[in-house]
């Protein structure tokens, strides 16, 4: 045996062992041919759209938490995307990626940004965003039968004209229902509804096989698809319960002088069993932020409590029990908070990258918690500030932001290293790391028990047997290099290097690296730089939602203006997609970062007409073919209503 193969056999034994499968079993995730990629096209014809340009592959490689160093660690730049546009096509997909052996990456709107989308092996990318059919709605019954590229959005503006809601929803009304689903998560309306599992009565499922199963919520099978990560199988639709429209919404908002006083009082609320459709805590700091994108200091910059209420019976029931609490804002303030509760990340714009750490913590720890990570947070030389939705009785989803900047890489590292020292200390209060993805990975012992754990690991092994689905994460992450550098993504190394991290962090920030300059900036040199990549212009924006260009998407142009201002090789045909844009301001309307996007449009377009000529015929087809369709002028009116 030569020494590669004897070096292979390890290797695979290594990978093996990480899953608790045979070596046999695990297969080997293959590249894919030119004519693999033929296959496929010829397959599939009109029911799927299949990309391979280089900036396409490079922006499905990312999901918001782009980290610089992704590319050296994974071979995170897919080797094609499909967007199918029907079921079957998916099945083909799927079925010859399990023939092949190509891995499978499942993308909703790549809002999580913990890596649960990003390529870890090259592979495909599957982009449900042509999968966006409302199938069926059961007024009676009152349920809704969803594809799984459905957005939240899109399922409020259908029910509008029917007195039916949503029980829950994340606060990414953009993001897709299998996303959700996939990632199990808790939102607004969670205090009083629970997590995405809870209002789903069914879900169909697509496994490697090519078997589709249709799973109860009475069935064993069914939480296994909640909080998984496409591990397991693809969500193709789901079946959500609706409740009738409330007819109000009734927020009120109460400040306290401290983060325990905030806690006490919902904790005392609780225990007198009065039930709020939404409870929101938000830290000083948050507060603060609040009052800079206003422009005044309308909020007392103190902890504050947001509880929202649609029964007025329960709504005097809270207003006599906290008539003597805290310090009562005002109504319409009170309302505007609970208006925003769609742009979390909302900032004060021209901040540059933002950082965030999100976990589920028992409520009678949450202050301890909260005082134990500031001044934590303090020896990285960071101001976090925090928000937090109850999600239950005793239990708390917290999720605490901060600023860095990527350009300044030193300080960037410390920053991006107190992530997990924020886990870590949560885990010590009893706290549960919210995702997995690629970077939550080394804590999959703190969020799943051993059980449980034992029993995905027998039923990966059943239904991927090949590992095609989202390998190379959330159980173990595995990194190119024979996997040396995922050595330090072991949870044992991960555990050392985070306790040793707040050490190294003087070393890192110290001499504090000379901020870079900001003032000479240009608007789309801001733009870029302080983009979330939420994705939530997305959702608005006509010509990426009539064309379903990725390209045209305006968080993708974002990359694309990165790539200009650094001087990085941009095609002709990559260029000409940045001009066709209505200009129509819908991203600016609904920008989590209050950036100047129009400015920065028009400045992308006047930078890339110094290298390529206006693409004036582009243009014109553009309109032209935007003006043709049904789906503008649909969307036309419905802006106008
Ligand atoms: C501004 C903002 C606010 C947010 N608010 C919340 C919040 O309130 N609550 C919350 O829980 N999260 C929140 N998030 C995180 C994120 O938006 C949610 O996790 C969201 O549900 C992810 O949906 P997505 O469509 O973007 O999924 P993606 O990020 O595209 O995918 C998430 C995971 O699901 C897998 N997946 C996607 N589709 C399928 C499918 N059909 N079948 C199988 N697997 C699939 C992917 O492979 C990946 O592992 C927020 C994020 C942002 C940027
Ligand atoms: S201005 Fe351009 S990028 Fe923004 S929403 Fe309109 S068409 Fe989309
Ligand atoms: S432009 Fe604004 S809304 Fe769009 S992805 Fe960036 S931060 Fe989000």
């Amino acid at each position: 045996m030569g020494v590669a193969k004897v070096f292979r056999c390890t290797l695979n034994q290594q990978i093996a062992c990480s899953y608790g499968f045979s070596e046999k079993r695990y297969g080997d995730i293959r590249s894919m041919s030119r004519d693999l990629k033929k296959k496929l096209e010829s397959l599939l014809g009109n029911d799927a759209r299949l990309l391979d340009g280089a900036f396409e592959r490079e922006v499905y490689s990312m999901d918001i938490g782009a980290i610089p160093f992704t590319g050296l660690l994974f071979d995170n730049i897919p080797e094609m995307i499909i967007q199918p546009k029907k079921i079957e096509a998916l099945k083909t997909i799927i079925r010859v990626a399990n023939e092949e052996r190509v891995a499978i990456f499942p993308r909703g709107s790549g809002s999580s940004g913990l890596g649960g989308v990003v390529p870890t092996v090259g592979g495909m990318v599957i982009d449900f965003s042509s999968l966006n059919e409302i199938d069926e709605l059961d007024q009676e019954k009152m349920t809704i039968i969803v594809q799984a590229g459905v957005r939240w959005s899109e399922i409020e503006n259908f029910l509008k004209s029917k007195e039916l809601t949503m029980r829950t929803y994340p606060s990414s009304f953009f993001s897709t229902i299998g996303g959700w689903i996939a990632t199990g998560g808790y939102g607004i309306g969670s205090f009083k509804f629970g997590n995405i599992q809870s209002q789903i009565e069914s879900i169909e499922v697509l496994f490697p096989s090519g078997e589709i199963k249709s799973i109860n919520q009475d069935d064993e099978e069914f939480s296994l698809f909640f909080g998984t990560e496409g591990q397991f199988g693809i969500v193709l639709t789901a079946t959500l319960k609706l409740r009738n429209k409330p007819r109000k919404a009734l927020p009120h908002m109460i400040y306290f002088d401290s983060a325990e006083a905030a806690v006490n009082f919902i904790k005392d609320m609780i225990k007198e069993n009065i039930v709020p459709y939404n409870i929101k805590y938000m830290d000083a700091a948050h507060i603060g932020e609040t009052n800079k994108i206003l422009g005044e200091r309308s909020f007392r910059e103190k902890d504050s409590v947001l509880v929202t209420f649609e029964d007025e019976l329960e709504d005097r029931k809270f207003l006599s029990f906290a008539s003597n609490r805290g310090i009562h804002a005002e109504e319409y303030l009170a309302h505007y908070i609970w208006h925003e509760r769609l742009f979390s990340m909302k900032r004060k714009g021209s901040k540059p990258t933002p950082l965030a750490c999100e976990l589920t913590i028992p409520l009678e720890n949450f202050s301890p918690y909260l005082k134990k990570i500031i001044r934590m947070s303090k020896r990285f030389k960071v101001k976090i500030n925090v928000e937090s939705y109850i999600i239950g009785k005793d239990e708390a989803l917290v999720l605490i932001h901060y600023d860095s900047d990527v350009r300044n890489f030193r300080t960037y590292l410390a920053h991006l290293a107190l992530i997990p020292v924020l886990t870590k200390i949560g885990i010590a209060f009893r706290g549960v790391p919210y995702g997995l993805g690629i970077w939550n990975a080394p804590f999959i012992n703190e969020k799943i028990d051993h059980q449980t754990l034992r029993r995905y690991k027998a039923y990966k092994h059943e239904v991927d047997p090949r590992n095609i689905l989202n390998p190379g994460k959330f159980f173990t992450a595995r990194t190119k290099w024979a996997n040396i550098p995922g050595i330090l993504l072991k949870p044992v190394v991960f555990r050392t290097i985070t306790k040793i991290a707040p050490m190294f962090s003087p070393i890192l920030l110290s001499p504090i690296l000379e901020e870079k300059s900001t003032k000479d900036e240009t608007e789309l040199e801001k733009t870029v730089y302080s983009c979330v990549k939420c994705g939530s212009c997305a959702s608005v924006c006509p010509a990426y939602l009539i064309t379903r260009d990725e390209l045209l998407n305006p968080k993708n142009k974002m990359h694309l203006a990165k790539k200009l201002l650094l001087g990085e090789t941009i095609t002709k045909s990559d260029a000409e997609k940045a001009f066709l844009c209505l200009h129509c301001g819908m991203c600016r309307e609904v920008c989590q970062n209050d950036l100047d996007l129009l400015t920065a449009w028009l400045e992308l377009e006047e930078g890339l007409e110094h290298i390529f000529d206006k693409p004036e015929d582009a243009i014109q087809n553009f309109v032209s073919s935007i003006e043709a369709s049904e789906e503008y002028w649909r969307f036309v009116y419905a802006q106008k209503v």
